[in-house]
């Protein structure tokens, strides 16, 4: 790996990218940067072309494929599933709501866990690989643990991962057990537990998998390589991202800007940070133009987003001002009513995705994004989730959340017979 090397995104300071470290001496957070004047951007794009549609091997993964952006390693030093290779749909119905005439959803639920996290996941088990690491840990609010767990497994790792306590979406929690994770339920929530982690992979000598971790950012990129390369390199006016511990936008932006010093790319995509109303820290901050202050108790359906004191916010702010970003935020209801229109289109995702949609459509609303814009909204995990979500809203049971299942479809309960069945289907 010439040319890498770690780099604090305060003060500047460099490291070696084998040094195994999260954060610089001064505290700041590290990105993986590389001497981008020593790689020849149309060499590269030839070669991922040429690499698409491979049958087998690292090169197979969506991730890799880039790899020369990513990690450049030997292909047998990576730990991969073979993740990415994600479709992106028209949006068809979540177009029509979201009042957009040309809008595509990037669906990262395809993943083989199920979100994008498998992307950075890759990376981050790829290089717990390269440190020896015996052991690795996450703080998750579901999906993070269910990715580590899996790699973990795959590369014969010890996966250790601390839940916040209270409501965590079964559909990830199932996973973290059944791929082997050691989970501890902690008495506090998500940004407790990761203030938590972070003391015990310290003290305990474990391998951090948190997006804090620089690796896994560098993984998360390849959503956007993946956008453009299925659009044969046509940039998107905007592409809309929903926001938790605000890793993925920081990786979007740290890509796009690797694609547009390298030639690869001609145009900045406009980027879009879409947060739930009870988890706003960045949001609130872009709007007021204040300091960044956590949120003290965060509270959305949107579990995968239930964050108040995300550890990215610093490189997102700083992608964001690169990409001429706005942040918006949604409500409950917003996020549940836009999800029944990505459901009711055939596509399908998990409540935190759907931001993306209930972002475009207030977007939309408010004139900041045009009806004839070229839009990628990112679908960040898959509609087998969180059940419990879609069920309540459907069966109009989240009145308590203060979400009414606007587009409910119930099921109705009939007797066994044929005239109960022509008059249930009048
Ligand atoms: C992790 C996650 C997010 C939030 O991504 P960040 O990088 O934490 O901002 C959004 N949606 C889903 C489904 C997730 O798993
Ligand atoms: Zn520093």
């Amino acid at each position: 790996m010439k040319n890498t090397f770690l780099k604090c995104v305060n003060c500047d300071a460099t490291y070696e990218v084998t040094d195994p470290r999260y954060t610089c001496e001064c505290g700041g957070l590290l990105d993986v940067s590389r001497d981008l004047s020593k790689i020849d951007g149309a060499f590269l794009k030839k070669l991922w072309d040429g690499r698409w549609g491979a049958k087998s091997g690292a090169e197979a993964s969506g991730v890799w494929r880039y790899k020369e952006l990513i990690l450049d390693l030997p292909n047998e030093e990576i730990v991969t599933r073979q993740e990415g290779n994600t479709r992106l749909y028209p949006a068809g119905k979540a177009a029509t709501y979201a009042g957009l005439n040309n809008f595509h959803l990037k669906h990262e639920g395809e993943n083989p866990t199920g979100s994008f996290k498998d992307r950075g996941m890759t990376c981050g088990a790829t290089a717990a690989k390269m440190f020896k690491a015996k052991s690795v840990a996450c703080a998750s609010t579901g999906n993070t643990s269910a990715s580590m767990a899996s790699y973990a497994a795959v590369e014969g790792l010890k996966p250790i991962i601390f839940i916040p306590e209270g409501k965590i979406a079964y559909g990830k929690l199932a996973q973290a057990l059944a791929y082997g994770g050691k989970t501890l339920q902690i008495q506090g929530n998500f940004d407790d537990a990761m203030e938590l982690v972070q003391d015990v992979c310290k003290e305990l000598n474990i391998y951090l998998l948190n997006s804090i971790n620089p690796f896994r950012i560098e993984g998360q990129k390849a959503i956007g390589f993946e956008i453009l390369q299925q659009l044969d390199w046509q940039v998107p006016d905007w592409i809309i991202i929903p926001g938790g511990n605000l890793g993925n936008n920081t990786a979007l932006t740290k890509g796009m800007q690797e694609l547009y010093e390298l030639g690869i790319i001609n145009k900045i995509p406009r980027v879009a940070v879409i947060q739930a109303e009870g988890a706003n820290p960045l949001y609130t901050m872009w709007k007021n133009q204040s300091e960044y202050k956590p949120v003290l108790d965060p509270d959305t359906i949107a579990t995968a987003i239930k964050i108040g004191n995300p550890v990215s916010w610093t490189k997102s702010l700083r992608g964001l001002k690169w990409a001429n970003g706005v942040v918006e935020q949604v409500s409950e209801q917003e996020i549940m009513d836009a999800k029944a229109m990505v459901d009711a289109a055939g596509i399908g995702a998990e409540p935190a995705s759907c931001c993306s949609v209930a972002g475009a459509k207030k977007l939309v609303d408010k004139g900041i994004i045009d009806k004839d814009a070229f839009v990628v909204g990112i679908l960040t995990g898959n509609i087998l989730k969180d059940p419990d979500a879609v069920i309540g809203y459907h069966q109009n049971t989240l009145q308590a959340q203060n979400i009414v299942g606007t587009y409910a479809n119930k099921p109705i309960k009939i007797e066994c017979n044929i005239d109960a069945v022509k008059n249930a289907l009048k």
